[in-house]
């Protein structure tokens, strides 16, 4: 369905995110018929380049990160047809009244802040006294959304000087993937799931995160920031939240955003000794993260591993076990939710100890799989095996799956369509950090030191004694 005609400006819109990720997306959903004939894009970055100069870049990046799409030359030129370029200095005044003049209002009007955070205010206060933006415009903005409470309350005032919170979508692209809002159809839409889902029939859930990507050139950036910072405030909590919400009165923005908010401020502070840091060594052709970071005492963390708890009826002793970092074995996304044992068993020949296990996947092939205990074939009397009943959206949905927009193309359409579900609440980035700000600063003051882990293994040893103690074990990362 194609959304309303619209001008979407994006600041930054040279820069590796728009190149890599905004612009093959849009790209997509013009392919699929979704971008209407009059709508434009507008790149406005410091490079002193016109729009011609700027089609050639943005038909390169798509050659490079379209995906297969790149053989379509004429589809190509017809999109590049809608682009235009403007110069622009965000934090003086050059270029900013030619934007004025070139972009429409009389069509839904959207601006992508895809530059650091230091330049959101000023982007926000010329879109104001150049009169481009106005109570109806909205704006996108990029993580980091600041790196503690203050800088985030920081930002949010900033930006709320001149839009209001209906205006302001915070991109989180955890949320736009399918399999995230297929997590909310199953539990919402079925008889079966939502009855189970609680303390008395979940004995935990598990969230892993992990990369096979080491921090590499990124490394003095990254170890400002470390795993805590740039993975678990926002896209693990995000997860979390979604698994553990309330079911919402109806799937609108604020009722949605209403119950995540309620399990992040649930959240209890974690036990230190809860907490797993790690960062990775050397490998045999591999730098160490002290060596990318250039910095070698860095304690920044590159893996995490956590025991948490949401103090509330429906997950009172439910451990929730959180994992993420870089270069590990393989790149999974999953949340698992392990359902508790029978307290019986009827069938004396069968030994073993058999579980229900729902397994989110979102990547890669984003899917479904929920382990069943079905009777082992043949002639062997009452043996049970567990087998996954396998939801892998590509096998299941055939053609269709592949019309599945990646999650930065999926949200983008969302913001044209001014729906904010996916997106985050100010108040919910300001109650994430409001938990993860004393974590942190409590390694600070301790200096804590974090343990090393080989690359291409599944973290240190002692995530694996953080769960084992429990009596539980880690899902395999495969
Ligand atoms: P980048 O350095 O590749 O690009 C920055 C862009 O900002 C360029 O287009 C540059 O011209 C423009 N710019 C910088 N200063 C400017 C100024 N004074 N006036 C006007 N334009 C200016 O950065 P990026 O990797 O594209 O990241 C952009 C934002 O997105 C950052 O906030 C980053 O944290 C965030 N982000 C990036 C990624 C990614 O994969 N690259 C992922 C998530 C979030």
């Amino acid at each position: 369905i194609p959304v309303e005609p619209f001008d979407l400006v994006i600041f930054g819109g040279t820069g590796d995110l728009a190149r890599r990720k905004i612009l093959p997306g849009l790209f997509r959903r013009f392919l699929s018929g979704q971008m209407p004939e009059d709508s434009r894009i507008i790149g406005a970055a410091r490079s002193d380049i016109d729009s011609a100069g700027y089609r050639v870049m943005i038909k390169e990046a798509i050659a490079e990160f379209g995906g297969e799409e790149k053989s379509e030359t004429k589809a190509i030129a017809k999109f590049l047809d809608r682009l235009e370029y403007v110069p622009v200095d965000a934090r003086g005044e050059g270029g900013w009244s030619e934007l004025a003049a070139l972009v429409r209002s009389d069509v839904i009007r959207a601006f992508y802040f895809s530059v650091g955070p230091g330049l959101f205010g000023d982007l926000a206060e010329r879109l104001h006294s150049y009169k481009i933006a106005d109570r109806d415009s909205r704006i996108v903005v990029e993580k980091p959304f600041g790196r503690d409470l203050a800088s985030a309350q920081e930002l949010n005032e900033t930006l709320a000087e001149h839009f209001k919170e209906d205006q302001i979508y915070r991109i989180d692209h955890y949320l736009g993937k399918e399999t995230v809002q297929n997590l909310m159809a199953v539990r919402f839409g079925n008889v079966l799931f939502e009855p189970l889902w609680n303390n008395h029939y979940v004995d935990h859930i598990q969230i892993t995160v992990a990369e096979t990507v080491d921090v590499g050139g990124r490394g003095a950036y990254y170890d400002k920031s470390g795993a805590m910072r740039d993975m678990v405030q926002n896209h693990l909590m995000q997860l979390l939240c979604l698994i553990a919400m309330e079911p919402p009165s109806q799937f609108g923005a604020d009722a949605v955003r209403d119950e995540k908010l309620k399990v992040i401020r649930a959240l209890e502070p974690v036990e230190p000794h809860h907490i797993v840091r790690g960062q990775y060594e050397a490998g045999e052709d591999s730098k160490s993260y002290r060596e990318h970071a250039e910095n070698p005492r860095s304690f920044t963390e590159s893996f995490i591993a956590m025991k948490c708890h949401i103090s509330n009826w429906r997950w009172a002793g439910v451990p929730f076990y959180m994992r993420t970092g870089k270069a590990m074995s393989e790149r999974v996304s999953e949340i698992t939710v392990v359902f508790k044992d029978l307290g019986h068993s009827i069938f004396e020949e069968d030994d073993k100890r058999h579980r229900n296990i729902l397994s989110i996947r979102l990547q890669p092939n984003e899917g479904m799989d929920l382990q069943v205990t079905i009777k082992e074939p043949g002639p062997g009397g009452m043996r049970l095996i567990d087998v996954p009943l396998d939801m892998t959206f590509a096998e299941a949905l055939g053609d269709e799956a592949e019309d599945v927009p990646d999650a930065y193309e999926r949200l983008i359409m969302d913001v044209i369509r001014g729906n904010q579900t996916l997106f985050m609440r100010g108040d919910e980035v300001e109650a994430a950090w409001k938990w993860t700000d004393p974590i942190i600063q409590g390694w600070e003051a301790r200096n804590d030191v974090p343990k090393t882990y080989e690359p291409g293994s599944s973290g240190p040893e002692d995530a694996m004694l953080l769960i084992h103690r429990d009596g539980r074990k880690w899902r395999e990362i495969k």
